[in-house]
């Protein structure tokens, strides 16, 4: 364990928490949550579920019913036919990812983790007992892994690769094409599992996602296609991922979770069962809203001194703003900042905005906001960067 990092995100979070708590006013920034209210038919479910009693242990992958809802939503949203023995309910996606991690990683083993990555799966890995072997994707590259990259880091050492797509931190999203051109280099290495993680799949502001498994259905059989009401559905605090995958794997993952936490609540899994079949007409002009924040967001940081954004975040609900512009200045009290740590720690402590510093994501100098909040809360908040950044020397 003292290898192992919290998750930076989770203590800038108790940070804001703190200081809320001590009278200031803090802006949070950076939480990867939205602001919007789980649906109510959704809601309603859930005490339905209460109502009726169904209160107790299920089957641990998830019930007969919700497991029917999620192979529904792989077929009509993502293209791809996965039978009930194919699927697996577990709580959050981040309980997935974990599984999948323990049950098949062991020491000498490598995970192939394209950066800047969501903060957990280096540590998840690390705590698996395999070694995170992290591939820098800079800006330059739209932040996206090359082909030729993948190609030249997969070794007999490696287990899996992790794709993520709409990509937390920076919002980059695989095409087709880009895809198919890793689908490419993922035959040559027949050995090598692939998590797709597609928890962000319909927070995108340009035409639709596709996931690996459909656009390379070959690779199915080894393919685990992650996702999870969090996101779309604002269920963060249900606590709700599954995934699809070859039979052999989402049953290791179900024995894994047969000896650790058992089955996802039952109240959780009968809204979640309910969130899966509702059409996503909800979310749309939720959709529409976080692209209004979105482009606030941009044209606030293209007015802030030393901060910079490249290229336009296409999904998620992330600017990952390059912050080197600000490095070298000094604070009003004199000291100077020397990285992106000190440049979220003088945003929260100076200006009253908590942002995580690209370090968190193995990529520096960076960092993450998270616009999903209230749009007044954005605009004061932007405004507030923006004097910051002006006030530096
Ligand atoms: N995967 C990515 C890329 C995320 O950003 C997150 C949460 O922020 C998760 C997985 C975990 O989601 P869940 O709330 O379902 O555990």
């Amino acid at each position: 364990m003292l290898e192992v990092q919290e998750s930076p995100t989770a203590a800038v979070s108790a940070l804001v928490r703190e200081k809320q708590r001590e009278g200031h006013h803090v802006i949070n920034l950076g939480e990867g949550e939205l602001d919007f209210d789980t649906p109510q038919v959704v809601c309603d479910a859930g005490i339905q579920a209460i109502q009726n009693g169904d209160t107790r242990y299920t089957a641990v992958g998830g019930t007969p019913d919700l497991k029917a809802a999620i192979v529904e939503k792989f077929q009509r949203e993502d293209g791809l036919d996965y039978g009930p023995d194919s699927v697996i309910a577990s709580t959050g996606a981040k309980q997935i990812v974990f599984n999948a991690m323990l049950a098949t990683v062991q020491a000498g083993d490598n995970v192939v983790i394209p950066t800047p990555s969501w903060v957990s799966y280096p540590e998840i890995v690390r705590i698996a007992g395999g070694t995170p072997k992290e591939i820098s994707c800079p800006a330059e590259a739209g932040f996206k892994l090359q082909p030729e990259q993948l190609d030249a880091v997969i070794d007999s050492a490696t287990k899996w690769l992790i794709l993520n797509s709409p990509n937390n931190p920076t919002g980059a999203v695989l095409s087709v094409k880009e895809l198919s051109a890793l689908a490419e280099v993922l035959r040559q290495h027949p050995n090598v599992l692939v998590l797709a993680d597609d928890i962000y799949q319909h927070v995108v502001y340009s035409g639709k996602t596709r996931t690996l498994a459909a656009v390379a259905p070959d690779l199915r059989d080894r393919v685990l296609t992650v996702n999870g009401v969090s996101k779309t559905h604002s269920m963060t605090g249900w606590r709700l991922g599954f995934a699809g995958g070859p039979a052999w794997l989402i049953k290791a993952i179900d024995t894994l979770q047969s000896q650790s936490t058992t089955n996802p609540s039952s109240v959780t899994q009968a809204a979640a069962a309910c969130a899966l079949r509702e059409p996503l007409d909800f979310f749309w002009p939720r959709l529409a809203a976080l692209k209004v924040r979105r482009d606030r967001t941009l044209a606030a940081l293209d007015e802030a001194d030393g901060l910079q954004v490249s290229p336009v975040p296409d999904g998620a609900f992330y600017v990952f703003a390059h912050c080197g512009g600000l490095l070298g200045k000094t604070m009003p009290g004199g000291r100077r900042l020397e990285t992106d740590g000190d440049v979220a720690s003088y945003l929260v402590e100076e200006a009253g905005v908590a942002t995580v510093p690209g370090t968190a994501f193995s990529m520096s100098p960076y960092l993450r906001i998270a616009y999903g909040v209230a749009d007044e809360d954005l605009d004061l908040a932007c405004r507030r960067i923006i004097e910051a950044c002006a006030r530096l020397d």
